[in-house]
């Protein structure tokens, strides 16, 4: 099985660290992943107030923070004054990993889209609308020290670090998955070429399971891998390592309910969105723990500086076992 990887490409970025909206709205339809719903949604350009949700049928706007976080089982779940938005992680992902600071999706429907299971299909969307840069410097939250959490054997911590940086593993008795490690600094380049493209994933012996509680209604092989012990359903997968990008694209999806760029080391051992979001809410329940920073230029080989979110090396990291 794939033993602990470090990604390392060299990215291209913009010498500067602006913030961004998008350049134009684009819209996305499909069904949910939960509900098999069929849904739209709308992401529009904003000039401030993070990233926001509008849900159209009551009317009522969620931002995207932890505060409103609610149920966390299988997806991420944003409730706000009666109003439900589920499975909000895959667009928030890509929308944080490309570094977009402000939008506004609007979602008609109480789920987003699934699409392919992937973030690819908002990534694609999100480029071809462009990115505008606003006035003003980027202010991040940036870490001063360690904050972590564990529930027996799951564990998240964030330590300080001066881009973001992540580290997931994961450690399936399913012995098609079994156990996978990575470890990835986040830069929009890094984002689209290791994460947009993974999948959500589940156990085949899962399903029946799920959908009696009424979840995974429009899963499919179109829009999931589905593993069983003798490897997965689907015709391929996209990486040998499918299932602990997918870990660390929905990382990326939680952390957006930061409510701001996060300059940190985050490490999730056998995590999920219940985990993250734990995290998410100790970090900003500890003020002491993190300050807020415009990304600070460091230096790099040759004497060049980028900023902090641009810092391109990533370390091997000795994970204990999960
Ligand atoms: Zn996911």
């Amino acid at each position: 099985m794939p033993a602990h990887k470090v990604v390392n490409p060299i990215t291209s970025v913009s010498p500067v660290n602006p913030v961004r909206t998008l350049a134009e709205s684009f819209t996305l339809t499909g069904r949910g992943l939960h509900g098999n719903k069929p849904c739209s949604v709308t992401v529009t350009p904003a000039e401030q107030g993070g990233l926001r949700f509008l849900h159209v049928p009551t009317g009522v706007i969620i931002p995207a923070k932890a505060d409103y976080a609610g149920d966390l089982s299988l997806a991420t779940t944003l409730v706000k004054d009666g109003a439900r938005l589920q499975t909000v992680e895959h667009i928030l992902s890509a929308l944080y990993g490309l570094g977009v600071d402000h939008a506004l999706i609007r979602a008609d429907g109480g789920e987003l889209p699934i699409l392919d299971g992937s973030a690819a299909p908002w990534t694609k969307a999100i480029s071809q609308a462009g990115l505008k840069d606003l006035p003003g410097a980027r202010r991040c939250m940036r870490v001063l020290r360690q904050v972590e959490v564990q529930n027996e054997n799951r564990y998240v911590c964030v330590s300080p670090h001066r881009g973001l940086r992540l580290s997931c593993a994961i450690d399936f008795p399913c012995s098609a998955i079994g156990r996978q490690s990575l470890e990835l600094i986040v830069t929009p380049g890094n984002y689209r070429r290791e994460l947009a493209e993974a999948r959500t994933f589940c156990l085949k012996s899962e399903i029946d399971a799920m959908q009696s509680r009424g979840m995974a209604l429009g899963g499919s092989l179109d829009n999931a891998v589905v593993y069983d012990d003798d490897g997965c359903l689907n015709e391929r997968l996209r990486f040998e390592d499918e299932a602990v990008r997918h870990k660390m694209l929905d990382l990326v999806g939680d952390l957006a309910l930061l409510g701001a760029p996060l300059m940190g080391y985050v490490e999730a051992r056998a995590a999920g969105h219940a985990m993250h979001v734990a995290l998410v809410k100790k970090l900003l329940s500890e003020p002491d723990a993190w300050t807020i920073a415009e990304a600070e230029p460091i230096p790099v080989r040759g004497g060049m500086f980028r900023p902090g979110f641009a810092h391109a090396h990533a370390h091997a990291h000795g994970l204990a076992a999960v």
